[in-house]
């Protein structure tokens, strides 16, 4: 079972922060998974991540170590998440995108034009996939809108689910693309509309999160398989307006929308690493829902927190630390879309079908854990289509049980809560559809009325003229 990759990266100081605050930087380097950082009381804490980038450290480091596992599993059917977070100016779009999209050289180029050159270059020498296609959408989601990037006409995206696609933003501009540079094109333009954006919206790309979705088909000549793997990269947005909505003067109400996907994912990642979640709250925001399948388990992710190195920034940088250390408690088990890729890379023990053999498995194991005996569970597995990493332990296997049962517990309550809420939202409609039936009676009625009125005041009106009317009185 892997978790979600997590890494942290300080980038070098700025000048801007050299020049007010000087050269102190608030960490001090282990290696490359640790280092030390003093907590709101001064004392020395160590954080301990999968990677540790300092201000040394190439894109294409970050790149080698983030992306290329992702990449592989999208070519092999797996989706795959790699997500920015940290304050504004800690380097979360430098990480995605380098300099410029299109403009920058080779060793600063970002993670987005790498998976891109990556995807194409793999696809172009796969000989057993002869069919590929490669289709980008681009979104942005601020004050809980879902706006598409390549058509700016699209500014409320729906997100859906259905059981081929998992969860999908519906009629998002998809855009196929045939090699890196067509693809480079359609992110520049992507990005350009983001920028249209922030004049609009005053520096809304530091307050929206940018989400760059590549889906990728292939299909066998030899056969009818077709397989699909789907990276998401997200640029969120600066997660220092967590703690300081409202500072900036903005309305209370508009301010929580600007940080409830951010403080949902908190709330999403706490849920679902605090023992046996029973109700993790995806459907709170347009973020953690589209990021469900990711954080939930059903695709590899890699969290990238970015972090300012200046000792002024070191409030919101512990922060960003320990944001990464809780997601790195959240465990997932990556399910291949393709048939062709779940014989081979089936987790184990997703269906109930595997649960009997699990349990004699594990019963075996349980007795006695001899090399023989994993020998033989391992064969098992083979046997059985289901991949045996021999690297896990009992102990693994027995929170994958328990992970299993209380992610299907909490599928379970959320999708009794939906129904509530759409019992409520009926109930609520009904009410409203009752009180207008009754409106338009007593609108009839009362209609109805009038029209009685006018007609018993007509008839005697007209008695009388046609009564007048011979001896020369005509009223007008
Ligand atoms: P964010 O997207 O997190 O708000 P940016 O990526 O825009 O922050 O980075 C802020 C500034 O710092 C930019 O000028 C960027 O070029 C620079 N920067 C960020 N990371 C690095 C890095 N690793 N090396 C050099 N410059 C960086
Ligand atoms: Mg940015």
């Amino acid at each position: 079972m892997s978790n979600v990759t997590v890494c942290v990266r300080f980038r070098p100081l700025s000048h801007k922060e050299r020049k007010t605050n000087g050269d102190k930087v608030c960490f001090k380097r282990l290696d490359s998974e640790s280092f030390v950082f003093k907590d709101e009381r001064e004392e020395d804490v160590i954080f301990s991540f999968d990677r540790v980038f300092y201000e040394d450290a190439e894109q294409s480091d970050v790149y080698n170590f983030l992306a290329v596992p992702i990449v592989a599993d999208a070519i092999s059917g797996i989706n795959g998440t790699i997500i920015t977070y940290g304050q504004t100016g800690a380097g979360k779009t430098y990480s995605m995108e380098g300099p410029s999209i299109l403009h920058c050289n080779k060793q600063k180029t970002g993670l987005v034009q790498r998976v891109v050159d990556e995807l194409f270059q793999s696809l172009q020498s796969s000989e057993s996939m002869a069919m590929w296609s490669v289709k980008l959408s681009m979104v942005e989601i601020y004050l809980e809108k879902v706006r598409d990037l390549l058509d700016l006409s699209k500014d409320n995206l729906q997100i859906k689910e259905s059981k081929t696609q998992g969860i999908y933003i519906s009629g998002a501009t998809e855009v196929s693309i045939q090699n890196s540079s067509d693809a480079l094109e359609c992110l520049s333009e992507g990005i350009a509309n983001r920028a249209v954006g922030e004049t609009q919206m005053n520096l809304a790309s530091s307050r929206s999160h940018c989400l760059y979705i590549f889906s990728v088909q292939q299909g066998s000549t030899s056969d009818e398989r077709v397989r699909g793997g789907k990276i998401i990269l997200v640029d969120l947005a600066g997660s220092e307006k967590v703690e300081k909505t409202g500072a900036e003067g903005r309305v209370l109400d508009e301010a929580k929308t600007i940080n409830k996907s951010l403080s949902v994912l908190g709330n999403v990642v706490n849920a679902l690493t605090t023992g046996k979640p029973n109700h993790v709250p995806y459907r709170d925001s347009k973020l953690t829902r589209i990021l469900q399948d990711a954080l939930g388990g059903n695709s590899r992710a890699a969290l990238l927190c970015c972090c300012s190195p200046s000792a002024s920034n070191a409030p919101e940088s512990l922060s960003t630390v320990r944001f990464g250390t809780r997601t790195k408690l959240i465990k997932t088990t990556p399910k291949s879309t393709s048939p062709e890729v779940d014989s081979i890379k089936k987790p184990i023990l997703d269906s109930h079908g595997q649960n009997d053999l699990r349990d004699r498995i594990l019963n075996k194991l349980r007795l006695s854990l001899k090399e023989e005996d994993v020998d033989l569970l391992e064969e098992l597995f083979v046997q059985e289509g289901i991949i045996f990493d021999p690297n896990y332990s009992v102990a693994d296997i027995d929170s994958t049980c328990q992970d299993a049962a209380s992610q299907e517990v909490s599928l379970l309550t959320q999708a009794v809560e939906e129904l509530k809420e759409t019992v409520e939202e009926l109930t609520d409609e009904n009410e409203r559809l009752r009180g207008e039936l009754e409106l338009a009676q007593e609108a009839a009625a009362a209609a109805a009325a009038r029209a009685d009125g006018v007609l018993l005041g007509f008839v005697p009106a007209v008695a009388i003229s046609s009564l007048l009317r011979p001896f020369g009185f005509v009223p007008d």
